[in-house]
């Protein structure tokens, strides 16, 4: 597969929950264009199997590593591993996440815990274990995926618009605390993309959501996944702290 790298594109790229989703069509994008991509999920054969036939698809070299976010001892152990494999990072996407809905008197104490300890944690968990890694990184940066909800808020998704407004916080502080090491740190805030994570939205309501959106259609992984190889990239490098929504126009 030809490579469009160029010299101060990232070479290896660790990618969180991309054995679906949006995260998959950030693992699939980069390894076309010839970046060295370390797949990402929870559970290791899953993970060694998506990253199989990732490498199938794409004819690039895709790796697995594994581990639960929300533990930051598994977070550090994979940090441990691609140190050991390759001594530095040049790209990280904190894509992992989960999404719950529910009204904020109806949510359950067990379901705030768990957005919270996957999206907000788990995301500065992973920031924290691979910032070494950057540092050492070529043209260093990260790209983290918060969501429309974390920009304005949506009802019955309170916790959830909480956890992705926490990923904006981090995506900021750390950009101004990273910036001095030349490493750029930026966010993308999804609007509607059909993924698994969508599964849950009835007919009405996606029709009303494609009749609010500008663009007049529900988002792609991979709409999401362009943005984010550009953020990565050299083209993008004078960019860092930003906020880029893939929404179609619906945050305007
Ligand atoms: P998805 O469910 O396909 O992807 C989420 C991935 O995260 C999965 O691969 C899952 O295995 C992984 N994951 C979940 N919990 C994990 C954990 N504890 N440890 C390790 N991995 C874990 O859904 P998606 O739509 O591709 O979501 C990707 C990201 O995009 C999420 O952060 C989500 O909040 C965000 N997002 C999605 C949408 C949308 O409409 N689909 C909109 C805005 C933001």
């Amino acid at each position: 597969m030809a490579s469009a790298q160029r010299p101060c594109d990232p070479r290896i790229v660790l990618v969180t929950g991309s054995t679906t989703g949006i995260g998959r069509a950030v693992a699939m994008r980069l390894a076309i264009t010839g970046r060295t991509v370390i797949a990402h999920g929870r559970d290791l054969d899953r993970t060694t199997k998506a990253a199989a036939e990732m490498a199938a698809l794409t004819g690039g070299h895709v790796e697995a590593a594994h581990g639960d976010v929300s533990d930051p001892a598994a977070v550090s152990a994979m940090a441990r591993e691609i140190h050991q494999r390759h001594g530095r990072l040049d790209g990280l996407v904190v894509n992992a996440g989960i999404h719950a809905a529910g009204l904020l008197g109806m949510t359950r104490g067990d379901t705030v815990r768990d957005l919270f300890e996957v999206n907000a944690m788990g995301a500065t968990h992973t920031l924290q274990a691979t910032v070494r890694l950057l540092r050492r990184g070529t043209s260093p940066s990260a790209v983290l995926v918060s969501s429309i909800a974390g920009r304005q808020g949506a009802p019955g998704q309170a916790v959830y618009s909480a956890t992705k407004a926490a990923i904006l916080g981090l995506a900021k502080a750390a950009a101004k605390e990273l910036g001095p090491a030349g490493i750029r740190v930026n966010a993308v805030a999804p609007g509607y993309i059909q993924t698994g994570m969508l599964a849950t939205l009835d007919d009405d309501a996606r029709a009303a959501t494609v009749a609010a959106t500008p663009l007049g259609r529900l988002g792609t992984a991979d709409d999401v996944a362009a943005v984010t190889a550009f953020l990565l990239s050299s083209d993008a490098c004078f960019i860092t702290g930003q906020v880029i929504g893939v929404d179609g126009g619906l945050v305007l």
